[in-house]
Formats: structure tokens, C-alpha cells, sequence
């Protein structure tokens, strides 16, 4: 048992700032309060206390070939079968794609994320890969798997059912890559046997405006309204809705993830994250492809913010921001913590640097300002490193 004593924390699925004590007995908050005091004492004077990052989307396997693609389009990078990324996966070696997977979980850990979504390529096989990578790290992946049977224009369904099958016996989902490359069939063959076997289905759309406007013309839908009518519980950046997609998703049971800084490498646009607050959307944040990003979620906050002043010359809510990437994901079935008696541990102790505890985390959090990080199986101290 122990006691966090006297840090701003972060409380509650709002975040609201209040100085008080947590006391943790087995990896669980046992206690909130001024005047808690049990077992060991860890005095955070002058910290802010948050709960750890949750990394929406990422596809950590991309990080065999980090920043060798740049200035090629989207799809040239990653559009499969033959992006530049698919490419590279399938010439590397096994221990090649584990020790790349190893290193980017280390960053990730280290830069405050205990909980991460990852795309993962390469069929059942690269959902072991990536098993297998993370099985002596104190980190929690969540892996969606995908499978080349999904691609084309004729695929053949009883090979797609029994590919996703496969699938899900190994992983926590299937993502397939986008709707440029599977039919509306291959979708909801997805979304259904997903809901079946209570795990998660998840899709890119709406990345770039190309992309929406060929959806538009071939099927007369958006790929954002495709992904809503297929049942996708996720749907990843919406970086370009068209018409009524933005109230379609607010309407809709699917979540959001945006990847801002992906977006802004890839030439696509900015995701209007404050019309999506305004609707009432709670979306999630991730750091994307580890080719162009690190998956640094504090590099992600700090660019997010600011590339919503530049593309539309209006504040956005550093509250609602770091929301995004921490406590937003709770509302959904991800097993991840926010501070509340009851709750798991799951925290990363910042050096105060500012008054404003949200600006103090996305303005001048960098990994060196993290003091500690807590979750129920990891234990980090700045003094140990
Ligand atoms: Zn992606």
C-alpha cells in the first residue's frame, strides 16, 4: 500500500484539478482524500497527477522503416497490398518486426501511454508478432487484426468469414484497412462477426477528401456514412467529412479516433475537433503510423492543439484535448482507469511547471517532467532511471 501526497490530481472522468491525497493498496485507489495517509508516502509536491495516455491508433509494426516514405502520398505509403509499408512488412524478418515492436512500446511507456489500439497487418500470424513482442512489457495492447482475403473488388466471402474467424480467436478485433479496398460485403461480414464474438470492429475513413469523393461517386455515400451504416464500433480520422457526416456521427454508436499529426504529415487536412465537441462527439486521439510519427502521445497533444488555431483561427479546449487522451476511452468498453476510488491505478505524475494544470501536461509535458508512472503492473521511478 501507499499514498500519492499532496499533488494537483486530476479527478474523474472531467479531470477536475483538486489537491489531494491517493491511497493505491494492490494496484487499486483504495482512497481520495485530504487527509489519506497509508503505507509508504510518495510526496508529489509541486506535481500534477493524470492518468496514463491511452494511444487510440497506432501501427507499431511500421516502425522497421521510420521516416524513410516521407513526401510519398497516402496511398503510395499505405495503401495495401503494395504501399511502401506493406512492402517493407513483408521483406523483414520476423525478429526484425519484434525488436521494432519492443523499442516503440519502451516509447511509448516511458512518454506516460499504458494502454494502446494497434492496426496490426500480416493476418493472424501478425497478431502473434506483435503477442509476442509486448509479453515481457508492462504495457497493455488492445490488436485488431486484418487479412489480405478482405481486399477487391469479387472477394470470396466463405474465405473472408473464415479468415476473420481466425482472426478473432487470437485478437481483440479486425480492422481492415479502408473502404478503397473492401466491398460494403466484406464490411458487415466484418462489423457482424465481430458483435458475435463481443470484440471490436474498426475502420479508416474520410482520411483524405480523394478518398470521400471516389466513395461518393461509386456508391453515393461518404466513407464516413459507409463505416456509420456498416456498424463499425471505430471509425479512424473523419479528417474530411462531407455534408451530414459529422451529425451522423454524433447520432452514430461509433466512436471516433483523429490522428492530427498523421493528417498534417500526409497532406489531408485537420479534423474539425471543435465541431466535433460542439456535436457532442468524444473522440479519442492517436499518433498513427510509427513511419511518419513517434507514438509520443505528448508531441500529439501539444501539435493537436495547435494546428486547430492555424486551420481555424479558434482556441480549442486544452481540457476537452487532454480528455481525448486520457479519460474519453473510459466511456468505452476499453478497460482503461481515470481516478475514482475504485479504479485502477493508472497514473503519470508531472513536474508543475505552469498554474495551468491541462496547459502545464500539453504545452511543457515532455518525458523528462514525468516523475513517475503507476499502473497496476508497472512502477516507474525517475530516481531508478
Ligand atoms: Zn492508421
Amino acid at each position: 500500500m501507499f499514498t500519492i501526497a499532496n499533488g494537483i490530481i486530476l479527478k474523474g472522468l472531467n479531470l477536475d484539478p483538486i489537491k489531494e491525497n491517493i491511497v493505491v493498496d494492490d494496484g487499486i485507489i483504495i482512497d481520495i482524500s485530504k487527509d489519506a495517509c497509508e503505507g509508504k508516502i510518495i510526496d508529489v509536491e509541486g506535481s500534477i497527477v493524470c492518468p496514463t495516455f491511452f494511444n487510440a491508433h497506432t501501427h507499431i509494426g511500421d516502425s522497421i522503416i521510420k521516416d524513410e516514405a516521407y513526401g510519398l502520398s497516402l496511398s503510395e505509403m499505405v495503401k495495401p497490398p503494395n504501399g511502401v509499408k506493406h512492402r517493407a512488412l513483408a521483406s523483414a524478418s520476423d525478429e526484425e518486426i519484434i525488436g521494432a515492436m519492443k523499442s516503440a512500446m519502451f516509447e511509448m511507456l516511458e512518454s506516460g501511454t499504458t494502454h494502446f489500439i494497434d492496426y496490426r497487418e500480416g493476418g493472424t500470424k501478425g497478431v502473434k508478432l506483435l503477442k509476442e513482442a509486448s509479453k515481457d512489457i508492462p504495457i497493455n495492447p488492445i490488436i485488431l487484426g486484418r487479412d489480405d482475403s478482405f481486399y477487391g473488388d469479387d472477394p470470396d466471402l466463405s474465405k473472408v468469414k473464415i479468415a476473420v474467424r481466425k482472426l478473432l480467436k487470437v485478437a481483440d478485433g479486425i480492422a481492415p484497412s479502408g473502404f478503397g479496398e473492401i466491398s460494403d460485403e466484406v464490411a458487415n461480414l466484418i462489423t457482424s462477426e465481430c458483435e458475435k464474438a463481443g470484440k471490436i470492429s474498426s475502420i479508416h475513413v474520410g482520411e483524405s477528401l480523394n478518398n470521400q469523393i471516389e466513395s461518393i461517386d461509386k456508391y453515393n455515400k461518404s466513407e464516413i456514412k459507409r463505416g456509420i451504416d456498416s456498424n463499425f464500433n471505430q471509425l479512424v480520422h473523419c479528417t474530411n467529412p462531407q455534408s451530414d457526416d459529422l451529425v451522423n456521427l454524433s447520432n452514430s454508436n461509433s466512436n471516433v479516433v483523429v490522428c492530427p499529426r498523421a493528417n498534417a504529415t500526409l497532406n489531408v487536412g485537420v479534423a474539425p475537433l471543435n465541431d466535433m465537441l460542439a456535436l457532442g462527439i468524444n473522440p479519442l486521439l492517436g499518433t498513427d503510423n510509427l513511419m511518419i510519427n513517434s507514438p509520443n502521445m505528448l508531441r500529439e497533444l501539444e501539435f493537436s492543439l495547435k494546428v486547430m488555431s492555424v486551420s481555424y483561427k479558434n482556441y480549442l479546449n486544452p481540457l476537452e484535448l487532454l480528455k481525448m487522451a486520457t479519460t474519453n476511452p473510459c466511456m468505452f468498453d476499453f478497460s482503461k482507469s481515470y481516478i475514482e476510488i475504485g479504479n485502477a491505478a493508472e497514473l503519470i505524475i508531472f513536474k508543475q511547471i505552469s498554474k495551468n494544470p491541462f496547459l502545464n501536461i500539453i504545452n511543457r509535458g515532455e518525458t523528462k517532467n514525468i516523475l513517475y508512472i503507476i499502473d497496476k503492473n508497472y512502477t516507474n521511478n525517475i530516481l531508478d532511471r
